[in-house]
């Protein structure tokens, strides 16, 4: 965010300090001054000074520039999300290593994929975001009444804390239709390594999936990420 004449204001997402804001002076007046290295979704390594609600950005080193992620829009809508989550997720001022550690794994795997991010990626890191945050949904068992999430017209309730036995999806108008098949799936996502390659399950129960993680999140967020309504637009053509 500009600020004066001559400064930027920042959001930094950091290892040790969780989110902070910290100024940049002389960032909006020089290109000079950071050249390069405070470009969206970077990982830099920086010296600040000042308390922490006043902190002013002295230097900054790239580390890791991420180059995958500037030329291709889906990429770029992509990192956007995990950004704008993990920073939502994040409280000011209160280091969440888990968090910090997974936006940079995001952030490789999509700089590193050759095509339009994998859906599964995309729910992966939610699940885990969410997870990191103590925010997990119930996937073994229905989050209402502990029964189990078989047969036809299970849910995903936000509210409810995740998947929902058809009782109880039937008793809240806000779940999200799901598959017991789709519940496997996010469960598998969640257990395993950010980015392994799984078995496509086609587009329905990926648009499924979406759907109830992300009305999930929302909910946990109270508001919809900026970066996710145009997330979706590309990630459809
Ligand atoms: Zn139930």
């Amino acid at each position: 965010m500009d600020y004066g004449e001559a400064d930027r204001i920042l959001t930094l997402l950091t290892r040790e300090m969780g989110r902070i804001s910290a100024r940049a002076p002389g960032a909006r007046r020089s290109q000079k001054r950071f050249a390069g290295r405070l470009d969206r979704f970077a990982l830099v390594a920086v010296r600040l000074s000042g308390p922490p609600h006043r902190l002013t950005l002295l230097e900054a080193e790239l580390e890791e520039p991420f180059l995958g992620l500037r030329d291709r829009l889906e990429s770029s809508a992509a990192a956007a999300y995990v950004v704008e989550v993990s920073a939502a997720l994040s409280p000011e001022g209160e280091a969440q290593p888990r968090i910090f550690g997974l936006v940079l794994e995001a952030l490789a795997h999509l700089a590193e994929a050759d095509g339009p991010p994998s859906p599964d990626l995309l729910r992966a890191f939610e699940l885990k975001a969410l997870d990191a945050a103590g925010l997990m949904p119930a996937l073994d068992a229905c989050a209402a009444c502990g029964g189990p999430l078989a047969g036809e017209g299970i849910g995903f309730s936000p509210a409810g804390g995740g998947a929902v036995c058809p009782d109880h999806a039937a008793a809240d108008p806000a779940a999200s239709p799901l598959s017991p098949a789709d519940v496997h799936h996010l469960r598998a996502l969640a257990r395993a390594p950010l980015g392994e390659p799984r078995a496509d399950v086609g587009r329905a129960a990926h648009r499924r999936q979406a759907s109830a993680l992300r009305t999930f999140l929302d909910a946990q967020l109270g508001r919809r990420p900026r970066s996710a309504a145009f997330l979706e637009q590309v990630m459809e053509t």
